[in-house]
């Protein structure tokens, strides 16, 4: 009888025993998967460092490269375009304007009437027409292309209404065109290189008014293609027509680029040049914007050799929509062949571009206290189920350092820019350095695109970069102005009006 007692105590005891080894055993096993997690997430953050020593290191590394861009043809990865506008809309022009807009993904054609005062509210004037780019187009031939364009422009043109007093003998249009573009006057300009997805291979080194121009009047168009400019300058040109003391636009959307104004004296590489003003518009195409400076990952090393652009648009791959959904992407994957937190691992996750920018925008911002959102999106698009509140919350954060690094590299090349022009508060190129509150003008800088524009904590981690970078005392000079996509586009043609057209 003791026996039998003893017996089922040791049995009950063993059974214990193992049970708590299979407890303890999934407990550390669970451990290391968690720790290796966290180790994916640590050594991310430890890649994407942005503190503020870094940044003011990227920020004298783009003054260095523009004045490298700006002495010579090639003299640095930053092409530094010349762009042949000279002087910005103020609010004076007057009549009824054309533009078109091809931009990275959208297409849109517009019309504006400006009265002769400045309009405080452009976009009630204006007339817009959007469409998506088929697919198709963006990899098809210039001729398909611009027949694309040409048709849409002769659709919304016969939409107008009979009896408005659009009465023009030929219309004038200006043409909106986000890519690298080497202007050979105010209307004529040598495509560079595609770049955000397209790739019409017959296009690069032809003049892409002139090809607009011919599908004009293919389809019996009586228009002129007056003005082919960047979209930043055009972003440029709205900001300046509202506010004269808008120096430089940023465009964050798809892609990313800026352009301000320069000094003609500073842009050697076009000595002889005359220019009323005495200042020119840069393109300064700093997507291309490379630094060994720049905090980079394995990540961004895949994805750039991976796309159909390596070694190319270094910055832009590091900032901008087209890019960041991806970037997470990749390091979920990594976290997901590291451990099983996220289960068996999706084929989803290796499918490039699958986690569109809004959409880890959108897990980024997700308050819910579930992170149902989260969930969401990692069921809907990697058809990953269940994944645990721990693993939801490890996502946000990988979400929040790629989007922080972006917006933060993008600061720190504003405030490279204003450093270039003196208005960085440190005296510029002639001053010392004493940061003399005084001496700082009112500084705007106008920043378009759907990234910057819908992203609110993309916004605030830039702002907050640049308060950091320049010292509040200086920042509180410094406006970052957020506008609109569509008047962007519209200031072209008063653009063409005014500015001196030296190439011709
Ligand atoms: P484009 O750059 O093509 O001219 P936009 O300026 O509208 O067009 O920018 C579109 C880009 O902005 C998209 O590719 C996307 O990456 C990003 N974007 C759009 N909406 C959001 C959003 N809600 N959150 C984050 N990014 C967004
Ligand atoms: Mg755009």
């Amino acid at each position: 009888m003791g026996r039998a007692v003893v017996g089922v105590a040791v049995t009950v005891a063993v059974a214990t025993c193992a049970v708590a080894a299979v407890v303890v055993g999934r407990r550390v096993r669970s451990r290391r998967k968690w720790n290796k997690v966290a180790s994916v997430v640590r050594e991310l953050e430890e890649g994407c460092d942005t503190s503020v020593g870094r940044l003011r290191q990227v920020v004298d590394a783009m003054a260095v490269e523009m004045h490298a861009g700006l002495a010579s043809e090639g003299g640095s990865k930053l092409k530094m375009l010349l762009t042949f506008v000279d002087n910005l809309p103020n609010g004076t022009e007057r009549g009824t304007y054309y533009a078109l807009h091809l931009g990275g993904t959208n297409f849109r054609v517009l019309r504006l009437q400006l009265s002769g005062q400045p309009s405080p509210n452009l976009e009630h004037d204006v007339e817009v027409e959007r469409q998506p780019i088929p697919e198709d187009v963006m990899t098809s031939t210039t001729e398909d292309l611009f027949n694309f364009i040409a048709s849409s422009l002769k659709d919304f043109i016969a939409k107008e209404p009979d009896g408005s007093n659009i009465s023009q003998d030929r219309r004038e249009l200006g043409f909106t065109f986000s890519f690298p573009v080497k202007q050979m006057s105010v209307s004529s300009g040598i495509l560079i290189k595609w770049t955000k997805g397209f790739s019409i291979r017959d296009s690069v080194g032809r003049d892409v008014a002139a090809c607009l121009q011919e599908a004009l009047t293919r389809k019996g168009l009586d228009v002129r293609v007056a003005a082919l400019v960047n979209d930043t300058v055009g972003t440029l040109a709205v900001g300046h027509y509202h506010d004269p003391d808008t120096v430089a636009a940023i465009i964050i959307g798809t892609g990313t680029n800026a352009c301000y104004l320069e000094r003609i004296d500073a842009i050697i590489k076009c000595q002889g040049l005359l220019m009323t003003s005495g200042r020119m518009v840069v393109n300064m195409e700093w997507g291309n914007f490379w630094s060994s400076h720049l905090p980079r990952t394995v990540y961004d090393i895949d994805l750039d050799a991976e796309s159909p652009n390596p070694n190319d648009q270094g910055f832009e791959k590091m900032i901008s929509g087209m890019y960041l959904g991806d970037i997470v992407r990749r390091v979920i994957l990594k976290m997901s062949l590291e451990s099983d937190v996220f289960g068996p691992i999706s084929p989803k996750l290796s499918m490039p571009f699958i986690l569109r920018t809004p959409l880890m925008a959108a897990m980024h911002e997700d308050d819910s206290p579930d992170l149902r959102e989260v969930a969401r999106i990692l069921n809907d698009i990697f058809e990953i189920p269940d994944v645990p509140l721990k693993a939801r919350k490890i996502v946000v954060k990988v979400c929040d350092v790629v989007t922080r690094r972006a917006a933060r590299l993008a600061a720190a090349g504003i405030v490279g820019i204003l450093k270039k022009i003196g208005r960085d508060g440190s005296g510029g190129i002639t001053g010392g350095r004493s940061r003399n509150d005084m001496k700082m003008r009112r500084t705007v800088v106008a920043i378009e695109g759907g990234l910057y524009s819908k992203y609110s904590l993309f916004r605030e981690y830039l702002r907050e970069a640049v308060k950091e970078i320049l010292g509040q005392d200086i920042a509180k000079h410094v406006i970052l102005k957020i506008l609109s996509l569509t008047t962007a586009a519209l200031m072209t043609l008063p653009l063409s009006i005014f500015v001196r057209n030296i190439g011709r």
